[in-house]
Formats: C-alpha cells, sequence, structure tokens
C-alpha cells in the first residue's frame, strides 16, 4: 500500500482522502482548518502538522485546494512540496486552478525534477463521499498512468485529457455548463411551482425529459426532492457560491482568451456575484434559486 500525502481536507478532500485511507492506504493529511482536520482524522487519515511531515516518504501527493492562489502556495512557497518532498514522489493537483496557474505548477515542478498532473474532479461532494468522480488528468502520459493507479479508489471515470493543463480545460468548460444548467433548473422548478405543479411530479418528469441535467438530479434547489441536494439543509455549503463563482470566471476568462462570447455564462455570474454581494459567499451556489422565486430579495 502507498504512503500518501493529502493537502486540502475541505468537502471534496476530506472525502476523497478517506476513500484512499478506506482502500489501506497511509494517508498523512493537512490543512490550515483544525475542524476539517479532525473530520478526516475521524474518517481514517492522519493528521499532520505541516506540509513537510504530510509528504516526508509519500509516493504521492494530492492537493485539493480552492484557488489557484493555494494552489501556488501550498506547491511553490517556503514550506512547500516543491521544498520538501522527494522528487521520486508523483505530485497531483485536483483543485479546478487557472490555467495560467496549472501551467505554473506544470512548469516549477518539472524544473524542479518532479512529475506532475492537473487531475481536476466532476462529481460534487456526493461522488467524492461515494468514491464515483469522475478525474480529467492532464500531463505526459507516464505520469498520468501511474496517477490513475492512485486515483482509482475515488473514481467511476478516469479520463486522460491530454498535455499538460488539459485536465483544466476540460473541468472549466464542463463546470461553465453545470452552472448554467443550475440556473436554468431554478428557473423551471420556481415556474412549475407557481403553475401549480406538485415539486416530486415535476421533478419526476424533468429527470427523464429533455430538461434532465447533472445539476437537477445532484443540487435540486427545492427541499425534499433529492437526498444530496444542499436545499435540504438551509444551502449549507456542498459548493459554496464563492467557488462557482470563481469556476464561471475561469470559463469567462479563458473565453476571453479564445474571443470567445459567453453571453449566457457571463449572465449567470452576475447572479453568483449578486448573492456573494449580500454575504451568501460562502451558502451553497444552489442558493440562486432564491434570487428567481423572489424569497431572497425579500429577506435581504
Ligand atoms: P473547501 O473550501 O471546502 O476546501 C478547501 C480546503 O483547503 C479548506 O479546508 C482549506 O482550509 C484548505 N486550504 C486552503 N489553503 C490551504 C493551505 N495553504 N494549506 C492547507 N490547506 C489549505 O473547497 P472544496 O469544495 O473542497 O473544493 C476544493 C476544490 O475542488 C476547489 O478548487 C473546487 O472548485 C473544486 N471542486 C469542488 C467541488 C464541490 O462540489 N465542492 C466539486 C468539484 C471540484
Amino acid at each position: 500500500m502507498a504512503v500518501i500525502a493529502w493537502i486540502g481536507l475541505g468537502n471534496m478532500g476530506g472525502s476523497m482522502s478517506a476513500n484512499l485511507a478506506k482502500a489501506g492506504h497511509d494517508v498523512r493529511g493537512f490543512d490550515l482548518n483544525p475542524e476539517a482536520v479532525a473530520a478526516a482524522e475521524a474518517a481514517g487519515v492522519k493528521p499532520v502538522a505541516s506540509i513537510a511531515a504530510a509528504v516526508d516518504g509519500a509516493d504521492v501527493v494530492f492537493t485539493m485546494l480552492p484557488k489557484g492562489e493555494h494552489a501556488r502556495a501550498v506547491y511553490l512557497g517556503e514550506d512547500g512540496v516543491l521544498a520538501h518532498a522527494d522528487t521520486r514522489t508523483l505530485l497531483v493537483d485536483s483543485s479546478t486552478i487557472d490555467i495560467a496557474s496549472a501551467q505554473a505548477l506544470h512548469d516549477a515542478a518539472a524544473a524542479a525534477g518532479f512529475r506532475f498532473v492537473d487531475a481536476p474532479v466532476s462529481g460534487g461532494m456526493s461522488g467524492a463521499k461515494a468514491g464515483t468522480l469522475t478525474f480529467m488528468i492532464g500531463g505526459e502520459a507516464g505520469a498520468v498512468a501511474d496517477a490513475t493507479e492512485y486515483i482509482r479508489p475515488m473514481a467511476a471515470n478516469i479520463i486522460p485529457t491530454g498535455g499538460a493543463t488539459t485536465g483544466q480545460a476540460a473541468k472549466i468548460c464542463n463546470n461553465l455548463m453545470l452552472f448554467i444548467n443550475l440556473a436554468s433548473t431554478a428557473e423551471g422548478a420556481v415556474l412549475a411551482d407557481r403553475l401549480g405543479l406538485d415539486k416530486q411530479v415535476f421533478w419526476d418528469i424533468a429527470s427523464v425529459s429533455s430538461g434532465d441535467s447533472w445539476a437537477l438530479r445532484t443540487w435540486y434547489p427545492v427541499a425534499g426532492v433529492v437526498p444530496t441536494a444542499a436545499s435540504n439543509n438551509d444551502f449549507a455549503p456542498t459548493f459554496t457560491t464563492e467557488l462557482a463563482n470563481k469556476d464561471i470566471g475561469l470559463a469567462i476568462s479563458a473565453a476571453r482568451d479564445t474571443g470567445t462570447p459567453l453571453e449566457i455564462g457571463e449572465h449567470v455570474q452576475t447572479l453568483f456575484q449578486r448573492l456573494i454581494d449580500s454575504g451568501q459567499s460562502g451558502k451553497d451556489c444552489s442558493m440562486i434559486i432564491k434570487l428567481v422565486d423572489g424569497s431572497f430579495e425579500s429577506s435581504n
């Protein structure tokens, strides 16, 4: 069994690292947030006090961090992974980050003699718990193949995407579609209610009809329909509005770089920005429904 360093034990990383521990690996976890560390420890991850302690003797390092700036700090900082790991250790970043940061990590890792892959995931907190995530992996083919072996206990699908940063490219485009689907699901759900349809009856229809989507089946923003939805739990975050805004912003920025008009994506970002401006950045992004049903405006 492998020695695995895991950095970033939040909503996603906590469950993903727990699945590696359950598979019998020796998983050492590090996070700045003591609550995240305690939850991971309860799930079988050994807590360590620094990145240096996590990577000591590790076969592979996984990182699952919020944004590019966090990933850069964790890999490139004085106390970071490149400064402390052995070059035989394989480096896997599963965070969703901007392509420029991903390229900077590939370049710095290669210059220091490491193998590095960008390996973002799709499937949400429910997929992380169930070990059914989709991984999209960019990098040199041998490193991608080696990363695949470590990833198996966390994944239902593992798809090589090509060279450096192509995993991030796939993830950014996927999430653009996800958040547009989420916004359309919120609008359909509210209109269905106003037209007198029972919420379950409408969901039963849409989930086997042309209105179907992952957002509808996993994050339905009306409480009491889909067990994995944050709407059941007063929008306690499974995927924060701040991270959703980050992801759609990554798509918009990549679209500007490539001269691609994203009129719908840009509009959905303004919806997330309204939630953030009203102090809801830490709530689940499916709270976007409150901009449709009017309850948000009236409670603010
Ligand atoms: P999260 O905020 O719940 O977890 C991130 C963790 O990283 C936190 O516990 C934080 O304390 C830790 N962290 C930040 N800086 C650190 C540092 N310097 N050293 C150690 N730990 C540090 O976020 P999440 O929802 O788990 O998402 C993580 C990444 O996965 C993001 O890039 C997100 O876009 C992506 N993602 C999230 C989901 C989802 O449904 N939540 C799905 C797919 C991908």
